[in-house]
């Protein structure tokens, strides 16, 4: 920890600050130049991360050096974090290919699409039983109903299943259907259901909330990963922009930036992000070459009668051509994509 003091810091000041630092059990090593004075705090950081240090008269500012997210750090796991969910491998070279409905539907439409992104290549298969709505009068999701759905065809299809859960009292149901659990995010803050979650054994899949930051998303890690739970894989899915052009803002350098910061995988949802299926490819595409560790996108076999976010649902047949140009970059980048089941030509 470092401590700029004020410019007029009286001697008194700066006795006070390093007998104050002293008092907490560190050292203070001082360092005065001409116009200011920087006091350097020597021992573990952690000790003193909520200390009111800003408030010691004299202080102007308090600067940390090591991030306050210890165990999402690279710093603290510099290799790459590799995510077992249920036999699928996400992170280090490892891609997810995550597809489906926004919401869980009837069981037939709900196998018809997954036999279809299956035999394009996805390796997660995504529907929500529980939803997150804007408006209270909009559907809620088939709850319990909607997990056995999930729960049946992922097997039938074998693929392991991810699914929101956006109740901590539900989390241990939710965990019973599903291979890994979504925070969605409207939720990525809810830090009690952040820490149910990282009591379970689940991967969780920690979506971005609309206006956090990339040390928001990170610190919302931090929270299921202190709790035991190492598999964490985050997800950009857009921040609220100025512009209505896209539903959100894709953010594909925050893509970069978490790589650079942790070892957690990443990847991009380009269906939530753009809200505009003539737009999914490209973002998709962007979100790989710029590292990603995978793609999430919604399809859906009728989006003029899906029960969520039909407008932005990819039909199979386009989601396919996507898998066909991913496979493109991935091969660029070296990295492992599933065989996709189709014969393409
Ligand atoms: C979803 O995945 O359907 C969803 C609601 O996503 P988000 O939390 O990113 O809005
Ligand atoms: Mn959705």
């Amino acid at each position: 920890m470092i401590l700029i003091l004020r410019s007029g810091a009286t001697q008194e000041q700066i006795d006070h600050v390093i007998e104050h630092v002293e008092a907490l059990g560190f050292a203070a090593h001082l360092s005065q130049g001409t116009h200011r004075t920087i006091v350097g705090i020597i021992g573990d950081e952690e000790r003193l991360r909520h200390a009111p240090l800003k408030a010691i008269a004299g202080v102007a500012d308090v600067l940390p050096v090591l991030p306050p997210y210890k165990l999402a750090s690279r710093e603290a796991h510099p290799q790459d974090s590799l995510v077992d969910v249920s036999g699928v491998a996400v992170g280090d070279g490892h891609l997810a290919m995550i597809a489906g409905p926004c919401s869980v539907e009837e069981p037939d439409r709900m196998d018809r699409i997954a036999e279809a992104v299956r035999a394009s290549g996805a390796n997660i298969f995504r529907g929500g039983a529980f939803k997150p709505r804007t408006s209270p009068y909009a559907f809620q999701g088939l709850g319990e109903d909607g997990l056995k759905i999930l729960q049946q065809v992922g097997k039938k299809h074998a693929m392991p299943v991810v699914t929101e859960v956006t109740d901590p009292r539900n989390v241990a149901m939710v965990a019973e259907y599903a291979d890994m659990l979504q925070i969605g995010a409207r939720n990525m803050q809810n830090f009690v259901l952040l820490t149910e979650v990282g009591k379970s054994q689940r991967p969780v899949l920690l979506k971005r909330g609309m206006s956090a930051t990339v040390n928001d998303l990170l610190m919302s890690a931090e929270y299921v990963l202190s709790q035991g739970n190492p598999r964490v894989i985050l997800c950009e899915r857009g921040v609220k922009g100025f512009d209505n052009a896209t539903r959100n803002l894709f953010d594909v350098a925050s893509v970069a930036l978490v790589q650079q910061l942790s070892h957690l995988p990443i990847i991009v949802d380009p269906s939530h992000a753009t809200g505009r299926p003539e737009l999914i490819p490209a973002c998709a595409r962007a979100g790989l070459a710029a590292g990603a560790d995978g793609v999430h996108v919604e399809v859906h076999d009728c989006p003029e009668v899906a029960k969520s976010d039909g407008p932005q649902a990819l039909l199979p047949a386009q989601y396919d051509e996507l898998m066909g140009q991913l496979r493109g970059v991935a091969e660029l980048l070296n990295k492992k994509l599933p065989d996709s089941q189709l014969s393409r030509t």
